[in-house]
């Protein structure tokens, strides 16, 4: 495709405003409705995660930045992946490469739980004792570092151009601010919700101290894979969820030096807490695609 044919990826300052203004409302918004009672100290909570986030945002800015937006270029002028195979028009093929995206980063989350050594880092995110906007922001630069050949491996076999990459991350980024955001929604509205995206009472059970409840809701934007994949549970109450990785209890151990040094620990005990039981919870009532309040 020639330049002048190739269609703009969203300008830097929109994606921005709309990152960062969702940050701001989610966090007034918090404070105004939070739906989890909070453990920690908030102000240093915060503070630590943005912290971490920093050094996540400047190993993006480094090492993915300049691999992923010239291999989206190339893959537009060459018009390469799945999304070009079908002759489609040019708003179908956007919309399409945002929603496989979305489904393959779906694999990637479940590969972080599942993979030993992707885990590791994936872990400080999931670490946090607490969730709220912030902990969306807190991710191992590591992590980062690792998802590069995922992303190029999405962006070449999808057929991702500039114009889509650029949606994506932005409602992605969004998203991820919203799921995991403190914030109590009316349940009624949450229930139809959570039938189109993730929603906080939805991820909040991910983030669960219980194995079986951390295994599901994987999803990022879109709540469609969890339910394409029986990986849904929506029936756990909020206020019976202890958020955190059940080896890493100890505010000592989660401090901004050591949550970056948590991947390269020895001994990682991960779901196994020494001389503590594997945590666990007796029979919920409702039906596991409904969400509790
Ligand atoms: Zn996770």
């Amino acid at each position: 495709m020639s330049k002048k044919g190739a269609l703009r990826a969203l300008p830097a300052w929109l994606s921005g405003v709309l990152v960062v203004g969702a940050f701001g409302v989610l966090v007034v918004l918090e404070r105004r409705r939070p739906l989890r009672r909070q453990t920690q100290n908030q102000g240093r909570r915060d503070l630590r995660n943005l912290a971490i986030a920093g050094i996540a945002g400047a190993s993006v800015g480094l090492a993915q930045k300049p691999v992923i937006g010239p291999l989206a270029r190339l893959v537009e002028r060459r018009r390469w992946g799945l999304v070009n195979l079908a002759g489609l028009p040019e708003p179908a093929r956007t919309l399409l490469a945002v929603v496989l995206m979305d489904y393959t980063l779906y694999f990637w989350h479940w590969l972080t739980h599942k993979n030993p050594f992707l885990w590791r880092f994936h872990q400080a995110h999931h670490a946090d004792l607490d969730l709220s906007a912030t902990t969306a922001t807190r991710f191992h630069f590591g992590e980062m570092l690792l998802s590069v050949p995922w992303r190029a491996a999405q962006v070449l076999v999808i057929g991702v151009s500039p114009r889509a990459l650029s949606i994506w991350q932005t409602a992605t980024t969004v998203q991820i601010l919203f799921h995991h955001a403190n914030l109590r929604l009316p349940v009624r509205f949450e229930r139809w919700l959570a039938r189109i995206v993730v929603t906080p009472r939805m991820h909040g059970i991910h983030h669960s101290i219980v194995k079986r409840e951390t295994d599901s809701n994987w999803s990022t934007i879109f709540s469609v894979f969890d339910r394409l994949h029986g990986t849904m549970r929506l029936n756990v109450p909020q206020d019976q969820i202890t958020i955190g990785v059940p080896a890493y209890r100890d505010e000592r151990d989660l401090t901004f030096a050591n949550t970056l040094a948590l991947p390269f620990r020895r001994r990682l005990f991960g779901w196994i807490r020494p001389g503590q039981p594997f945590p666990d919870r007796g029979r919920l009532t409702l039906p596991v695609t409904t969400l509790a309040t």
